[in-house]
């Protein structure tokens, strides 16, 4: 079974890659399930319910006063009417003068009450206002903390895409180099093997299932470019070299 026409490193490269191409993926699905993320949108969502109701209660007290002061300022455009007819002198009956006298006193009294109630709100929002502008500021922070956690999980995402990218181009290449009928078999293992289909055998130990190949078949498995079986596992196995680590590191990196 010698003469492969191939580097079994090539296999062993692929096996690696197809690795990182899997870890990089299960990152990515980490990243999206971002804790933090979900956290600090429920905080969010508590801070702007918060802020809803205090200015929500802000804003109607502020319209509440803005019609009490259209309405003294009606009133007062009534009185101002009431005088002008009152100085105008024609008025010549006793009784219709007494009336616009009358009228006038009843809506200086009216203003009189719309001014304590117009007094009493601006009091009341002068209260608020501060707790309005603190619950303000917790939703303008909490939603600042949600967009810098977003923005970083972005950067990582693109950051992760892009390797995946290159691991991808990487892959081509690396099953260029592999003859068709050892990339079937590669692809044969990978569906019934757990997506594992290469072994590295490291001081008579497969990498893959962790156990020692007994020493019979051990004896027999002494050529680096040759193709074994794990007697265990039966994966698709090759003898350790100090290359596979170095590929190993690359693809971390
Ligand atoms: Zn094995």
């Amino acid at each position: 079974m010698t003469d492969l026409k191939f580097n079994v490193i090539d296999l062993v490269e692929l096996q690696l890659i197809e690795n990182a191409i899997s870890a990089r993926s299960a990152e990515i699905e980490k990243v999206k399930n971002n804790e933090e993320l979900v956290s600090a949108e429920k905080e969010f969502t508590e801070v702007k319910e918060k802020f809803d109701k205090i200015n929500g209660k802000y804003n109607d007290l502020d319209s509440n006063r803005k019609k009490l002061e259209d309405t003294v300022e009606m009133q007062n455009e009534k009185i101002k009417n009431d005088e002008n007819k009152l100085f105008s002198g024609t008025i010549t009956s006793a009784k219709e003068l007494e009336n616009y006298q009358i009228e006038v006193k009843i809506l200086r009294q009216k203003i009189s009450e719309l001014e304590d109630q117009i007094l009493e709100i601006m009091i009341e929002m002068e209260e608020m206002s501060e707790k309005v502008k603190l619950a303000k500021a917790e939703k303008d922070k909490a939603e600042a903390n949600i967009k810098m956690i977003r923005n970083e999980m972005n950067e990582k995402l693109e950051v992760l895409k892009n390797i995946i990218e290159g691991l991808k181009k990487r892959r081509d290449d690396v099953i260029l180099k592999i003859p068709d009928d050892y990339f079937k078999k590669y692809k044969e293992f990978k569906g019934k093997k757990g997506g594992i289909a290469v072994a590295v055998l490291k001081d008579n130990f497969c990498n893959v299932c962790n156990m020692q190949i007994p020493a019979i078949a051990a004896e027999k498995i002494e050529d680096v470019d040759e193709i074994y079986s794990c007697p265990i596992c039966g994966r698709m196995a090759v003898i350790y070299r100090g290359e596979i680590d170095s590929i190993k590191k690359e693809l971390e990196s």
